[in-house]
C-alpha cells in the first residue's frame, strides 16, 4: 500500500518574468476544483514568490526567458535563479505529491518548469503534467524542439482542468503508478480529450478537448491563499471563457472553442469574497473580452451600483454595435478605471478585414465617452495586417492624432503569421480578400519562433515594410506623446 500521507497533487506557477501587480488566475481556480472533487492539493505559486523576493523587474529572470531553446536557457540562467529553482526542486521533493502539474500561462516559464521538472523527476517517482492557455497556442513541433521528451509525462490543451480531473480518477484509482510508461500513456492519451504525450504526438492534433464548464456560475471560488500577496494591488477575476467573435488573427478559440460568461450576480460575489477573505479592492476581469453577454455585464455594473460597492475594475472590451456610451457610463459609475479596446486599426476597412467593426464614428465615440466618464481607454494597434495599406497604415495614425495623451492609452506593434491564425490560411478568407502568402520565413532561422516574416501577393508587405511601419509608428507615438 502506497504512503497515504503524500498529496494527490501539487500544481506549480512559475515565474515569467515581467511586470507583476496581481497573480495568475491558472492555479487559483484549479486548485478548489480539484478539491471539491475530494484531491489533496498544494499549490506553489512561484512567480508571486519570486518577485517578492527579486522585486519587479529581474534583469537576470527577464534574460533567462528570452531564451529560445532550452540550452541557451541553461547557458544564460542566472545563478541566483538557478538557486532559487533549486530550492523549489526540494520543496517539491520534500513534499513528495503524486502528481506534479505546471501551469503553463505564459510560454517564458517553459524552460524553467522543464528544468525543474527534470530534476523533481530524477528525486520523486511521480507524474508530472504540464496545462495551460500557452500550450494551445504553440505547435507541437515547437515542444518537441524545446522540451527534452521525457520529462513531462503528458501535455493538456484547452480547458484543462477537465483532463486534470479525469487524470487524477485514473491514477488514484492505479495507486499512482509514478512516472508512466509507454503503454499506459498512449491508453490515456486515448481517452482523456484534450490529453497528448509527446511520446505519442500522433494523437495530438485529434484529441482537442471539445466540451468545457458550462456554466460559470458552478465554478468554485478562486482561492489565492497560495500566492504571496504582499505586492499585488489587483486580483484577477474570469468573469467569461472563450469570445463571441472570430478576429482572423486571433486563437483564442483554441483555449476555449465556446463563449461562456457569469452572471452579474456571481459576479459581484466573487469580488465581494475576494476582497473580504484578501481585503483588495481592485479587480481585473481576465477574459478575452467582458461585453460577450452585454446584459451580464449591464447587470454586473447595476448591482455594484445598487449596494453602493466600492471596487475598482479594468478589462477588455470588444467594440460592436451593441455597446453604446450610455454602457460606458454605467461601467465607469460601478468603477471601470481602465477599460482596454481591441481597436487594432484606425481604418474602419482594414478592421472590417480583421472580423472587427468598421464603424469609424462609433468607434471614436466610445473611446471619447470612456475618458469623458473617467476611465482611461486603452487600445491595441497592429500594423501591417494583410490588408492594410499605405493609405490604411496612414489613417490609423490620423484616427490616433484625434487623441490626446490623457484620452488614450495605446501600444503598436506589427501583425505576425504564426500557425494560430487560421483564418488567414482559410480558403474563404483568402478569397474574399484576395490574400495570398508566398513567402513566408522564419524570423530567426533554424530558432523555434511564432513570428512569421510574410509577403503577401495582393499588397506585399514585405519585413522591410513592417520595420518601417513600426518605426514610423514609435517615430509618432514619440512626437505624440510629448
Ligand atoms: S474580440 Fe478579441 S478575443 Fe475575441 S476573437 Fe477578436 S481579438 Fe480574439
Amino acid at each position: 500500500m502506497k504512503n497515504t500521507h503524500r498529496p494527490d497533487i501539487c500544481l506549480v506557477l512559475m515565474p515569467y518574468g515581467f511586470s507583476y501587480n496581481m497573480p495568475s488566475p491558472s492555479i487559483s481556480a484549479v486548485k478548489p476544483m480539484l478539491e471539491n472533487a475530494g484531491y489533496d492539493v498544494q499549490c506553489m505559486d512561484l512567480n508571486s514568490k519570486y518577485v517578492v523576493r527579486n522585486g519587479m523587474f529581474d534583469k537576470d529572470l527577464l534574460k533567462t526567458t528570452c531564451a529560445v531553446s532550452y540550452g541557451e536557457f541553461l547557458d544564460t540562467v542566472s545563478p541566483d535563479y538557478l538557486k532559487f529553482l533549486d530550492e523549489m526542486v526540494d520543496k517539491i521533493v520534500r513534499m513528495a505529491p503524486w502528481v506534479v502539474g505546471f501551469s503553463f500561462y505564459f510560454r517564458p516559464a517553459w524552460h524553467a518548469s522543464s528544468y525543474v521538472a527534470a530534476k523533481v523527476k530524477r528525486h520523486l517517482d511521480c507524474t508530472i503534467v504540464a496545462g495551460g492557455a500557452s500550450i494551445d497556442t504553440t505547435v507541437i513541433g515547437v515542444f518537441q524542439r524545446e522540451t527534452p521528451a521525457s520529462t513531462f509525462d503528458m501535455f493538456m490543451h484547452g480547458e484543462s482542468e477537465l483532463s486534470l480531473l479525469e487524470l487524477l480518477g485514473i491514477l488514484k484509482e492505479k495507486q499512482y503508478p509514478g512516472s508512466l510508461d509507454e503503454h499506459t500513456l498512449t491508453q490515456l492519451v486515448r481517452i482523456i480529450p484534450g490529453s497528448f504525450s509527446l511520446k505519442d504526438p500522433i494523437l495530438c492534433p485529434l484529441n482537442i478537448r471539445k466540451d468545457v464548464v458550462q456554466n460559470l456560475d458552478d465554478l468554485p471560488l478562486p482561492d489565492f491563499s497560495d500566492s504571496d500577496l504582499s505586492v499585488s494591488k489587483t486580483l484577477p477575476v474570469t468573469l467569461a471563457r472563450g469570445c463571441t467573435a472570430r478576429c482572423a488573427f486571433c486563437s483564442s478559440r483554441r483555449t476555449h472553442p465556446e463563449f461562456r460568461m457569469m452572471s452579474g450576480k456571481r459576479a459581484v460575489m466573487v469580488v465581494l469574497h475576494l476582497q473580504e477573505t484578501y481585503g483588495i479592492n481592485n479587480f481585473y476581469f481576465s477574459s478575452p473580452l467582458i461585453n460577450g453577454d452585454i446584459n451580464k455585464l449591464r447587470d454586473m455594473c447595476n448591482e455594484v451600483i445598487k449596494n453602493n460597492l466600492h471596487f475598482t475594475f479594468s478589462g477588455l472590451v470588444r467594440l460592436s454595435k451593441q455597446v453604446r456610451e450610455e454602457d460606458i457610463e454605467l461601467m465607469c459609475v460601478a468603477g471601470f478605471r481602465w477599460i482596454k479596446f481591441g481597436l487594432e486599426s484606425g481604418s474602419g476597412y482594414v478592421r472590417k478585414t480583421m472580423g472587427k467593426l468598421e464603424g469609424q464614428d462609433h468607434v471614436y465615440r466610445l473611446l471619447k465617452r470612456t475618458s469623458e466618464s473617467g476611465s482611461i481607454a486603452a487600445v491595441n494597434i497592429m500594423h501591417s495586417f494583410p490588408t492594410e495599406t499605405e493609405e490604411h497604415f496612414n489613417e490609423t495614425i490620423e484616427f490616433i492624432s484625434q487623441f490626446t495623451p490623457k484620452e488614450l492609452a495605446w501600444e503598436g506593434w506589427p501583425f505576425n503569421l504564426g500557425h494560430t491564425n487560421n483564418a488567414l490560411l482559410d480558403r474563404a478568407f483568402v478569397k474574399k480578400f484576395d490574400i495570398a502568402v508566398h513567402k513566408v520565413r522564419e524570423l530567426t532561422p533554424g530558432k523555434p519562433t511564432f513570428a512569421l516574416d510574410v509577403e503577401w501577393s495582393n499588397i506585399n508587405i514585405t519585413g522591410k515594410i513592417r520595420h518601417d511601419r513600426q518605426r514610423r509608428l514609435q517615430a509618432f507615438r514619440d512626437e505624440w506623446l510629448k
